[in-house]
Order: structure tokens, then sequence, then C-alpha cells
């Protein structure tokens, strides 16, 4: 009887799992009795790490010639139930249908949400760059204030988180509004931050190039507040003051997505399953977790991997692997991943690339800013759908960053 890998999700991780399960299929021979299927919306791969920008055509290429390829079916439709005891799951399917799906092996990879604290006013009236929808949603609503009557909140856009997305948002925004409301427009990007120091989530070694950036950018820095109350047509910080504004973008962090809930054992404060040496679920039957779903430690001195594609794209290709080797009785591979950068787009100021967890910067302005190009626009984006290419960088020990 044919022994079934269930994939759930098509990102980052989601994809990577289903090429390296195929090539060490392929490596036992075993392609007649072990299938991999991928459970997602869409055969797509989203570029979340595009999503701060204008231009979104490009950022949701498809992956369906490339699974069709490489032996993978893929299924339209989001899982919606885990049974580990009877290794069954549940799909709700794009056309309204619903299934009960056996698998031998689980692999969950359906990444991570904006987190969305109870904050008043936030899920009516905040946008968002998490995903490709809300991404979308802003750039209509961005465009929509051209028509609308000048007046202070028309013209201001206030950011609200000063981690890497809500930089990389806050320094683009001019970009974008003068690009609608016209070189010359008058507007505000403020961005607000609990951080001390802008970015300071990041590191405080960096903080003086995020000033630098954001004071070039013309971007206004509220530091230690909060945003309280979130309005249509204001917002008011933790220090009582109130920015006139028909735009707030939440960019308040990332926590796991909800189906990381139902595999049983050990989450962290981020909703992340507690992966074992191998990805695996320790307290779960035949369920690998990967990608942002996953708290997985990168090496011996206590680092662990990062919701980050950086990682996804490693923790794929690992948990796909060991999930098929543990099937066709290869030898399984452990999750190591000692090199850890970070390239952060700073709009016209450039970009600020850094090596190592302490963040050393390596490359500043146009330098970093070509590298961030090659790495949103070529390197994260699926392999040609060629299937000697795609498995021969599959393998679980490939690494892609520079
Ligand atoms: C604006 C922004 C900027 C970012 N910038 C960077 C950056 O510069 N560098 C960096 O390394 N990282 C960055 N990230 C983070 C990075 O995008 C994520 O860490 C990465 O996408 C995680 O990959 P993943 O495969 O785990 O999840 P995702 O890429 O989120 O993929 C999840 C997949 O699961 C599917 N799915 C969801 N629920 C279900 C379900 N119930 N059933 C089936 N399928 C489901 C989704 O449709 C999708 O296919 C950024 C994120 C954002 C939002």
């Amino acid at each position: 009887m044919t022994k079934r890998i269930v994939i759930a999700g098509s990102g980052f991780a989601g994809l990577w799992a289903s090429l390296s399960a195929s090539r060490a299929i392929a490596l036992a021979n075993r392609q007649d009795d072990v299938e991999v299927m991928v459970v997602s919306p869409t055969p797509a791969l989203v570029i979340r790490p595009r999503l701060y920008e204008a231009a979104l055509d490009g950022v949701n290429p498809s992956v369906s010639k490339l699974l069709a390829v490489i032996g993978v079916r893929h299924l339209p439709g989001v899982v919606e139930t885990i049974d580990d005891a009877k290794r069954t799951i549940t799909v709700v399917t794009s056309n309204g249908g619903f299934q009960k799906i056996a698998y031998e092996r689980f692999v969950c990879a359906t990444g991570s949400q904006l987190y969305r604290p109870a904050i008043p006013g936030l899920s009516d009236y905040a946008f968002d760059t998490d995903q490709l929808e809300s991404a979308a949603a802003l750039e209509v609503h961005l465009r929509s204030l051209a028509s609308r009557t000048s007046s202070a909140a028309r013209n201001t856009v206030v950011i609200a988180g000063g981690g890497s997305t809500g930089l990389e948002t806050a320094t683009e925004m001019p970009i974008r509004l003068r690009a609608i409301l016209g070189r010359d427009a008058a507007f505000r990007v403020v961005l607000i931050d609990t951080a001390e120091r802008p970015g300071g989530s990041l590191g405080n070694e960096l903080t003086p190039y995020f000033a630098e950036a954001l004071a070039f950018a013309g971007v206004e820095v509220r530091n230690g507040l909060r945003v309280d109350t979130i309005a249509e047509h204001a917002v008011t910080l933790s220090s009582g003051e109130r920015i006139e504004t028909d735009t707030l973008i939440w960019a308040g962090g990332m926590r796991a997505n909800p189906l990381a809930a139902q595999i049983p054992g050990e989450h962290d404060e981020l909703g992340r399953v507690i992966g074992d040496a191998y990805l695996r679920a320790p307290s779960a039957n035949g369920i690998f977790v990967t990608g942002d779903t996953v708290r997985a430690a990168t090496d011996d001195l206590g680092n662990v991997a990062a919701m980050s594609c950086q990682h996804a794209l490693s923790l794929g290709r690992v948990a796909g692997h060991n999930a098929a080797a543990e099937i066709v009785g290869l030898p399984l591979h452990p999750y190591s991943q000692k090199k850890y950068v970070t390239c952060i787009d700073l709009g016209e100021w450039g970009a600020l690339y850094t090596e190592g967890w302490d963040r050393q910067v390596r490359l500043t302005r146009d330098e970093a800013k070509a590298l961030k190009r090659d790495i949103n626009r070529v390197w994260i984006y699926p392999p040609e759908a060629d299937h000697d290419t795609a498995i021969s960088i599959a393998n679980p020990d490939y690494i892609i960053v520079p």
C-alpha cells in the first residue's frame, strides 16, 4: 500500500520540504510506494519579505509545474484539524469540499500570522503587510488617498512596531506616498515603537543606522510608546498624544499559525512547537514541524531559529528529508544552521547587512541594497521547474545564505 507524506503549506518551508522529501524517496528508489502531497490554498509561494513594497506583481510565483515535475501532488485547500492518534487530517478544499486524509508522516509548514493583541479598533481599522491579501488591501487604500480631500488624517501614515517589518515599511512609505500623492505633496510618516531607540529590538548597536535611515526618509519617530486605541481617522498613544490619520499600519510581530496549537507537546511563547534535533514534534505521532511553526536550536550555543525565510528554507529541507527518511530507511539529518545574517531594507538611504547573532555590520547603504535586491528577487524564489536542478539543491545540508 502507498505510504503518504502530507505537507501543509507551500511557503518557503513547505516547498523545500516537498523537494527534499522527493529527493530522499528517489535516493531510496521508493517512488512506487511512497507519495508526497502538499496541501495549501493555491500552488504558489508568497514572497512575504517583499510585502512592504508597492509593486506586488511577481510576489506570488506559481510552484505548480515544479511540484508536478518532481512528482508531488498539490491539493488546494487548508488543513483544518490534525488527529495524530489516527494519523489523519481534515482538509477544507478550495472548492468548498471536505476531505479526510490519512498520512504516514505529516509535516506542518503553515508558517505564521501577524500578532494582533486586543487593542480597541485594531481589527476594524488597521492595515498590515503580513499576507498578500492584506498588503494588496494596503496598496489599494494608499492609492485611494489621492482622491480624498487633503487633511491631516489623509496626509499622515502611522506605522506601529519598530522591528524589521515596521522599519522596512516606514522607510519605504515616503517613496510610495510621493508616487501616489505627487513629488511635492506634504505628508507625515510616523513610526511608533515600544523600544527606547528606533529598531532597539534588533540590538542597540544597530540603532544609530536605523536613526540615520529614518531621518533620511523624513520619518518621525515616537519611541518608548504604545498605540492604545485606533479609530477610523486617528490613533491615541500611551502618552495621551492623538495623531490624526486615515492609515495605521500594524507591525506588531508574528505568531505561529494556529494549526501548530493542535500538535501535542510543548510550545514556546510564539506558539511554535518545540521540535527535537530532527524537527519531529516529540510528543506527537509521525508529525514534523518546520519553518515558522517550530522552535529549533540552530547550534549548540543556545541560538534558536528566527521566524525568517532564511531559517524556513533550511528547516524545510531538513523536515522533508527526515519525514521521508523515516519511511524509506535512510539516515536522519539533524538540523543545524550556524551562519546567521540579516539584511534590512531602509528605503532611499539603502539597506543594512549584518552577519552573526551579534549582528556585525558588514555592508550598508547601496552595497547592502544591491544584496537585498538579490535576496528578495532571486535567492529566495523557487527554482526553475526542472527536476534535476530542483533535486540537486534539495539536500538537507544545502545553505542559501551569502
Ligand atoms: C513584511 C514581511 C517582511 C519579511 N521580511 C523578511 C526578511 O527580510 N527576511 C526573512 O528571512 N524573513 C522575513 N520575513 C519572514 C518570512 O517571510 C517568514 O519567516 C517565512 O515566510 C516563513 O516561511 P514558512 O514557510 O514557515 O511560512 P509561510 O511563508 O508563511 O508559508 C506558510 C504556508 O502555509 C499555508 N497555510 C497556512 N495555513 C494553512 C493551513 N491551515 N493548511 C494548509 N496550508 C496553510 C500558506 O498559504 C503558505 O503557503 C518577513 C515577513 C513579512 C510579513
